[in-house]
């Protein structure tokens, strides 16, 4: 029988929901390009349910236990005493969110010697030291496109909200102002500007879809490039690299996932050959911009607004000096957790969990590492530092 160890963020300060401000979801098909949605035997949640929670426990408690596993969900994660070190002590399977990511780096992993498997419900396996999990033989999987239009939604939100200057003008009313001229000395139009995706993966291409209606004139840079139809479809600009893209664009967003070749990419050099004035939006890994130099950026004017909703640590301290610079739009990690990204993703982790426990194959999409390598949806985006 296998521990599993689940880490989940805290429930909300006022206890886990009673009632909710909707009363169900829709029902989706299917997955753009043709990828299923999770296929779990079954799930005992109600969809549009709070799940990423403790209380949550992503809905998985009375499927382990009537099969005769243990389940310890925990939300204290930091620090040598946290539940997460004494309980992974002798895990076999650790689930854990991006949004309060349960960090298994090498010397965790070296101290875990039952764990077989690391389950991110959600996407973006990089609290997971990747070589280590390869090294002692961890698969690694996360729930692929899960929560993909989720993120390229909060994307659009954010670029809307920085170029039309939203949450200062709100913030206005709710001081009782009606300060119109303050609102809009920095509030611009999208149309007409020209936006840029650091990778058109899942969300990249799902971010440039969602744009195109804008009249903007579209960018993108990946390691791939996309199908001729879909650069003709979307009338895109492929660029062969960021540093190749960003001169030319008002607003980028970064859509890759954080690895060596993408880490502090976004430092003091790469922004100071950015448009003066121009916006940046990371929803992908804090670490692929340099802390500093985004401050540096938004105090000098270089960047006109930073926004996104990944910050490295996980929570991010109160001091944090992203929460106090200028003309940001910072949220929490929440863009891939709402309650419809959660519905997907608890699904996901279950149908991974019953592969697993049954003996059989996790998807190739839904993997990042397997059998020493990476493996599946990993090896085609993620490298290792070796
Ligand atoms: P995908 O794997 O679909 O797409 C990632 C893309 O990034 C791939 O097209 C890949 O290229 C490309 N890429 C990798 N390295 C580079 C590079 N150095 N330069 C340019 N492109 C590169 O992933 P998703 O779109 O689903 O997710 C992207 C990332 O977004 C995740 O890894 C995760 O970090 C983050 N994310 C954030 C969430 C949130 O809640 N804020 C939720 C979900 C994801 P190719 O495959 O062509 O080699």
């Amino acid at each position: 029988m296998a521990k599993i160890l689940c880490v989940l963020y805290d429930d909300p300060v006022d206890g886990y929901p009673a009632t909710y401000a909707r009363d169900d979801l829709p029902v989706l098909d299917g997955y753009p390009g043709g990828q299923t949605l999770p296929t779990p035997s079954a799930v005992d949640f109600t969809p549009g349910k709070l799940l990423g929670s403790v209380s949550g426990e992503l809905g998985l408690r009375t499927f382990l236990e009537a099969a005769g596993h243990t389940l310890v969900v925990t939300s204290d994660k930091e620090g040598d005493g946290s539940a997460f070190d004494r309980e992974l002590a002798d895990a076999d399977v650790v689930i854990s969110q991006p949004f309060w990511p349960a960090y298994l780096t090498a010397e965790r992993i070296e101290r875990a010697p039952n764990l077989k498997l690391a389950i991110t419900a959600g996407i973006g396996s990089d609290h997971v030291d990747l070589d280590a999990a390869i090294r002692h033989g961890v698969t690694v999987a996360e729930v692929t496109y899960c929560n993909s239009i989720s993120v390229a939604e909060h994307v659009v939100m954010m670029i809307l909200s920085l170029v039309r200057n939203y949450l200062p003008s709100n913030k206005w009313v709710l001081d009782g102002g009606w300060n119109i001229a303050d609102c809009v000395a920095r509030s611009y139009d999208l149309e007409g500007m020209d936006v840029g995706t650091v990778a058109a993966g899942r969300i990249g291409l799902a971010v440039l879809r969602r744009l195109a209606p804008f009249d903007v004139r579209l960018h993108y840079t990946d390691r791939h490039r996309l199908p001729r139809e879909v650069e003709e479809e979307l009338n895109l600009t492929w660029h062969p690299s960021t540093a190749d893209m960003v001169p030319v664009c008002d607003v980028v967003t970064i859509n890759a996932p954080l690895h060596p070749e993408t880490e502090g990419m976004f430092d003091d050099k790469l922004i100071a050959s950015m448009k003066r004035g121009a916006y940046l939006i990371n929803t992908a890994r804090a670490k692929i911009c340099d802390r500093d130099a985004v401050v540096r950026a938004l105090e000098s004017g270089r960047l006109a607004g930073y926004a996104g909703d990944v910050w490295y640590p996980q929570p991010a301290p109160a001091d944090h000096p992203w929460r106090s610079m200028p003309h940001h739009g910072m949220t929490p990690h929440i863009s891939g957790s709402s309650l419809s990204a959660q519905t997907r993703y608890a699904a996901g982790t279950r149908e991974i969990l019953e592969c697993w426990l049954e003996g059989k194959p996790i998807r190739d999409e839904y993997l990042i590492v397997q059998g020493g390598h990476l493996a599946g949806a990993g090896a085609h985006s993620y490298s290792t530092k070796s």
